[in-house]
């Protein structure tokens, strides 16, 4: 039987959540489209191998997390856990390559199957970006300002706190592996059962588990700086002068690795101490073998992704929308003039809220509930002269005036 109530891990979007999650995206768009960055929609579902091949199989998303269906066709979809491959997939399938940089951002909902609780959803919002086409340091110091302007224009800049890391190029990558490989293997019975299988498959990945056992394991592990190589390390010091050149503040977090196979180079997450344990708002990084992994040319690219929900749940005001003036007639005849006016005051661009019954003294109070700050009473008599009454709702006064002067009066 069908329950009358969503699917747990999911939720309806409404009111002040609502509004909150709209203010994320809007600011979010107008900040990025400054830097160049232009909107893609790429469908919700793709063929399942663009996440499974390219995401890492030993990734918490591809063992774990992935809505997976065979459609009617017998195809295997999934729906998008994460935005990244969907946008090189569709760079790639467009044909972008010819007109580099590309700069794209995304905004929509993403689905993982993960245990719900305070700012983890089984369909959540993601607000993103990808830049493709620069291999310099330029492309990680603006993309990561970027990200810093965006959460600052939020009014969260002080309740963030930047945290960054270079995972190096292969040379460095392969290098460590071997290091924390063996460190691993002198620890392996303290390991999670998980772990022990990412040990063969991908021990970078132990880095980034969550399970308690793991991470004492993890403290005492070898440094990632220590196995960086020069072009690495210069790399990485290139990235950190732009920043502390544009004044933005950072903490370099040796133990900072991401989840997912792709990246190299810089990662970095913007983290808040308000959410508890998912205090993770934004976290991107450089992936230069993806575009090449998927089939396409040696295209290096740089990108980040936000939790919608999450930053909108740090936003402690309401978002206040312009208050409305409320359109109220008196007796029956009036109500075709009302109707009128509330759409004339509309084109003008007023917000206006209308009743659509009751007496006068029911319309006033729906008035004052919907905060309006000011009311157009429209009566029989005062009408036959070409007049209305404007009422100020804050301070009860008010005036009869010709009606063709009411937007002018208004404004
Ligand atoms: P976590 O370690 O918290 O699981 P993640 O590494 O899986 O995060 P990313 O894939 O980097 O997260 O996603 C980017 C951002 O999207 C996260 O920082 C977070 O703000 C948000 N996010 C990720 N998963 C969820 C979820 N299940 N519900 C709500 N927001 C999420
Ligand atoms: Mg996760």
């Amino acid at each position: 039987m069908n329950k009358v109530q969503c699917v747990r891990g999911t939720y309806d979007l409404y009111g002040e959540a609502k509004r909150k999650t709209k203010k994320v995206i809007s600011v979010g768009g107008s900040i990025v489209e400054k830097y160049g960055f232009e909107e893609i929609e790429t469908p919700v579902f793709e063929f399942t191998e663009v996440f499974s091949r390219n995401l890492g199989d030993t990734s918490d998303i591809v063992t774990k997390e992935m809505y997976c269906f065979e459609d009617r066709g017998g195809e295997s979809l999934t729906l998008r856990p994460e935005g990244t491959a969907g946008v090189v997939r569709a760079f790639i399938s467009e044909g972008m390559q010819q007109n580099l940089p590309v700069k794209l951002y995304y905004a929509g909902p993403m689905f993982r199957y993960e245990r719900p609780q305070k700012g983890r959803q089984r369909q959540f919002t993601q607000f993103g970006v990808e830049l493709l086409g620069v291999e310099t340091p330029q492309a990680d110091i603006e993309i990561i300002a970027m990200a810093y302007e965006f959460i600052e224009n939020l009014g969260l800049g002080g309740t963030i706190t930047v945290e960054i890391n270079s995972l190096g190029d292969k040379e460095s990558r392969d290098a460590y592996r071997e290091k924390l490989v063996a460190y691993l293997r002198a620890n392996y019975d303290r390991l999670s059962e998980d772990s022990k299988n990412r040990l063969e498959k991908n021990p970078l990945r132990v880095l980034d588990s969550k399970e308690e056992c793991d991470k004492e394991v993890v403290a005492g592990a070898p440094l990632y700086q220590d196995s960086l190589n020069e072009a690495s390390k210069s790399f990485f010091e290139a990235v950190l002068r732009g920043l502390d050149n544009l004044g933005i503040k950072y903490h370099v977090n040796n133990r900072l690795v991401r989840g997912l196979d792709y990246y190299s180079h810089t990662v970095f997450e913007l983290t808040t101490d308000k959410l508890g344990a998912q205090g993770t708002v934004l976290a991107g990084g450089r992936y230069d073998g993806l575009v090449e992994q998927m089939g396409g040319g040696k295209v290096p690219g740089i990108g980040w992704a936000c939790g919608v929900e999450r930053l909108a749940m740090l936003l402690d005001e309401d978002v206040s929308l312009p208050r409305p003036i409320a359109v109220i007639p008196v007796g029956g005849e009036a109500d075709a003039k009302a109707l009128e006016i509330a759409y004339q005051l509309r084109k003008a661009g007023f917000r206006v809220d209308q009743a659509y019954g009751g007496n006068l003294k029911k319309r006033m109070m729906k008035a004052n509930k919907a905060n309006a700050a000011k009311a157009v009473i429209i009566g029989t008599d005062e009408l036959a002269e070409g007049n209305v009454t404007l009422r100020d709702l804050d301070c009860g006064e008010q005036q009869i005036i010709p009606l063709d002067r009411l937007i002018e009066r208004l404004k």
